[in-house]
Order: structure tokens, then sequence, then C-alpha cells
């Protein structure tokens, strides 16, 4: 087991020698996690094969699934990605630095284990003066998919990250809780029109103003497994970002989905499971649980995606067996919390009518 190193970092103005000390690292062919603003990434140099296998090793994550390339300028994109459409020129002047990872045919001198095999590449520059500075600092753009255990809900603290990683990394830079707290929006430029293949941080609507024409694809609002096949992006055929604990995702109109979530609630404490009940601002008084806990107000989806995955690490550290969670809207970041919902509860989707 190696040591992990934790190196506490101010989030705005990263300490010059603390980001050295990480960028070394990553010359190396070592593993950094680092903070973003949407959640703590695990950076290998993406153009070192031996250290993007790594990252793959020390995630438990499988080959097939490839990690988002982060770079801090938009040189970069042109050498990665082989064509990059006018559209793409645009979006990265609208949306960059920001939480939208853009998907493009790749350039030969790309390894193929960081593109998994595929003839794609996703991209974003990163809205974090950390993770820039690590970028620059060192020289390279920087492979990074979530730092966490494949499966595992996403880390949005260097806690969550030693908790998955401890020993299995080289460092972490600490620069305290992220601000989004799901993952970025991941657009596909490589087809006409573009297509979300993740919702995440950056709206839908915000995409559908700046281009007019762009699609959900069908497996992002799905309300049951994805078929192998028909899998477009290689996350969606994962299991993700599932606690230890059972989850029921209640949806449907607020004042049936309490009241289906205190029956359920009932019915699983009668069975002597230790029930978790994951609800909002306006509802939680409603319920009587083992542990009762608020994403936050029904009106701020900002505020609820942000607690999502620290919530259900939470859940789990109190050894729940069961939780019960309240469906939000499906809009702005609703879209990617009732994703990552549906996801964590395997499609255990309950109607609440
Ligand atoms: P993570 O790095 O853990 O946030 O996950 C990265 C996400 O981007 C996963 O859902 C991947 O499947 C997806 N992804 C990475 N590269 C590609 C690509 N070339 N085409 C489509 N999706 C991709
Ligand atoms: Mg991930």
């Amino acid at each position: 087991m190696k040591k992990t190193l934790l190196l506490k970092v101010d989030p705005l103005r990263p300490e010059p020698e603390k980001v050295q000390a990480a960028a070394a690292f990553i010359k190396k062919g070592g593993l950094v996690a680092f903070p973003t603003e949407t959640v703590y990434g695990l950076g290998a140099d993406a153009l070192n094969p031996k250290a993007v296998l790594a990252l793959f090793e020390a995630k438990k994550r499988p080959l097939d699934n490839p990690p988002i390339v982060h770079v801090a300028n938009t040189n970069d994109v042109h050498k990665l990605a082989g064509q990059v459409p006018k559209e793409a020129e645009l979006l990265m002047k609208t949306f960059w630095p920001g939480p939208l990872t853009l998907v493009f045919k790749h350039a030969d001198a790309v390894p193929k284990v960081t593109v998994a095999g595929l003839d794609t590449i996703a991209i974003r520059m990163p809205q974090h003066n950390v993770a820039l500075a690590l970028i620059n600092e060192s020289s390279c753009p920087i492979a990074a998919p979530s730092a966490n255990l494949a499966g595992k809900p996403s880390p949005t603290s260097a806690q969550h990250v030693f908790d998955d990683l401890n020993g299995r990394i080289d460092a972490v830079l600490d620069a305290g809780a992220t601000c989004i707290g799901v993952e970025s929006t991941v657009l596909d430029m490589s087809v006409n029109p573009p297509m979300v293949l993740r919702p995440g941080g950056t709206p839908f609507e915000a995409l559908k103003k700046a281009l007019g024409d762009v699609r959900l694809h069908p497996f992002v609002v799905a309300e049951e497994e994805v078929p192998l096949a028909k899998a477009r992006s290689p996350g969606m055929r994962h299991k993700h970002y599932a606690p230890n604990a059972r989850v029921f995702l209640v949806e449907g109109a607020v004042p049936a989905v309490v009241a289906k979530v205190k029956e359920l609630t009932e019915a699983y404490r009668l069975k002597q499971c230790k029930v978790g009940v994951l609800a909002t601002d306006e509802t939680m008084a409603a319920y009587s649980a083992n542990a009762v806990k608020s994403l936050g107000s029904r009106f701020n989806l900002a505020a609820v995606a942000q607690n999502l995955f620290r919530l259900l690490r939470e859940f789990d550290s109190e050894g729940v067996d069961v939780i019960i969670a309240e469906g939000v809207p499906a809009e702005g970041l609703g879209l990617a919390v009732m994703n990552r919902l549906r996801k964590a509860s395997a499609y255990n989707i309950v109607r609440a009518e």
C-alpha cells in the first residue's frame, strides 16, 4: 500500500509549492486527486498510457469506460480532438471553464487506453483554480474520472476520496467541499444534432438556448436499466452512484410521494430494517425513521445537487439498510439529480399516485 499524501490547499489562491508537489507526481506517472467545481477528480497524465492504466486500477474501473480529459486552455483541445465543429467553439466560449464535457472524434496521438479504444474523446475545462493550476503545472492534459471507487457515489470532499482511495493513490489536494456536487454534463459533438449523454452541472435548458437543436439521449431520462447494445456512452451501462443500502426512489406529486414514503418506511421498519429517508426541506418534518436527511429546498435544485452524494455516503456510514428517497422535479440541475438517484436505486422506482 502506498502512502497517500494529503495537501490542504487554498481553493482560490492555491499555494504554488503544494501544486508543484502534486504536479511532480503527475509528471512521474502518478495519481493525484484534486477538486473541481463538480466533484473531486482522480488525475493522471492523459498522454501517458501506463499512468492512465494505473488510474483505472486504483478506482477498480472497467477498462471500457474512459475518463474525461481535463485541459486548461483551448489549444489542447485542438491537439486532442480530430475535428472541432464550429458549434463546439461557441460552447467552449460560452460555458468554459465550467461543468460541460464535449465529446469529439479524437486525434491519432491520444493513447488507446485514455479513450478506452473508442474513436472519440471527452474533454472539459474545469472551473476551479486548483484544478487549472495543477493542469498548468503538470504541462499535460489530465485524464480524470471521479475520485471514488467505481460504482460508489462520487466524492464531493477530500474525506470521501480518502474513504475510498487511501493507500491506492499518491496524493489528494484538499480544497474543501465542491460547489456543484454532481458531475459535468456530457455532450456528444461528434453527432448532428449534438446529444446529451449524461445530464450534469450545465443545465439542458442552457444548452438548448445556446445551440437551438440539441437532443437528450433517451437513456438520460430512462426509467429502467439500459440494454447494453444501445448505450452511446460507456458510463450508461455501468453500475453507478450506489450506496451500500438498498435505495427506493419515490416519484410523483408531492402529497402522494410523502404518503408513499411514510408507507414504505413503516413497512421496512416492521421488517427490522434501519431506514433512512432522503427528504426535502418542505417535507422532512412529516417523516419519522432511523435517519431523516434533507437534500435542501425543492425550490433550490442547485442545493439539492450539492448535497446529494454527501448524504448518500452519510447513510452508508450510519449503517442504514434501506434508503427511501423522494424524487425532485427533473428540470435545471434536477435532471442530473434524478438521473443519479434512478441509477443509485438500480431503477427501483416507486410511482406514488
Ligand atoms: P467520470 O469521469 O467518472 O465523471 O465519468 C466520465 C463519463 O464520461 C462517463 O460516463 C464516461 O462514459 C463518459 N465518457 C468518457 N469518454 C467518452 C466518450 N468518448 N464518449 C462518450 N462518453 C464518454
Ligand atoms: Mg464517475
